[in-house]
Order: C-alpha cells, then structure tokens, then sequence
C-alpha cells in the first residue's frame, strides 16, 4: 500500500511563470506573431475584429462540444470560418484555407 508520508517535504513545484511562458501559443493569423495564453487561439485584437455573431457561434460551439452536446466539427468549422474572416479582412489570402472550409462544411 502507498502511502505518502506526512513527513516528508512535498516535491519542488514546478515554476508556474516559467511553464506559462512554454506553453504560451502564437495567434492563428497570417503574419500577426502576438503571443497568446493557451487557452485561446486568437489575439484580443483580431477575436474583437470576428463579427459578435460570428464570435457567438464560436463560443456555444466550443460549449456545447465541451459539454459533449455536438461533436467538434461545429466548433473547427465556426472557429476556421472566424479566421478566415479576419485574415481576408486584412487582405490576407486564405483561397486555399477556404477551399479547405469549404470540404469541411461539405462533410458536416
Ligand atoms: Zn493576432
């Protein structure tokens, strides 16, 4: 039987600053290099540029996924759509990114 001692010192804790920082994400949009927390996917600056229906169906999409009401494809396909949104917005070419959407919502 394992037991942990009560007398023991517990283990060094990893620097959280530090592990934050490794995990940190870069935003999705061509050409922006802004890093992010790793729970979003999209600087604040371009999420605010996706229209707020747009960022709403990304935000129940991603819930009701979470919450095992709707498979992912919903989630990528609103969450792509957004991209794809604010990258034309800034003269970005994504032809090919929507070809991609394209199948993708062909397949749901
Ligand atoms: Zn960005």
């Amino acid at each position: 039987m394992l037991l942990r001692s009560i007398h023991k010192p517990d283990p060094p804790r990893p620097d959280i600053s530090l592990r934050a920082t490794r995990s940190m994400r870069i935003c999705q949009i061509p050409g922006c290099s802004l890093e992010i927390p790793p729970t979003h996917w999209m600087c604040a600056a371009h999420w605010f540029e996706v229209p707020a229906a747009l960022r709403g169906r990304v935000t129940q999409s991603f819930s009701e996924w979470k919450n095992g009401l709707q498979d992912v494809r919903a989630y990528l396909t609103a969450r792509f759509t957004a991209i794809v949104f604010v990258a034309k917005l800034h003269g970005i070419d994504v032809t090919e990114e929507e070809l991609k959407l394209g199948r993708w919502k062909a397949a749901v």
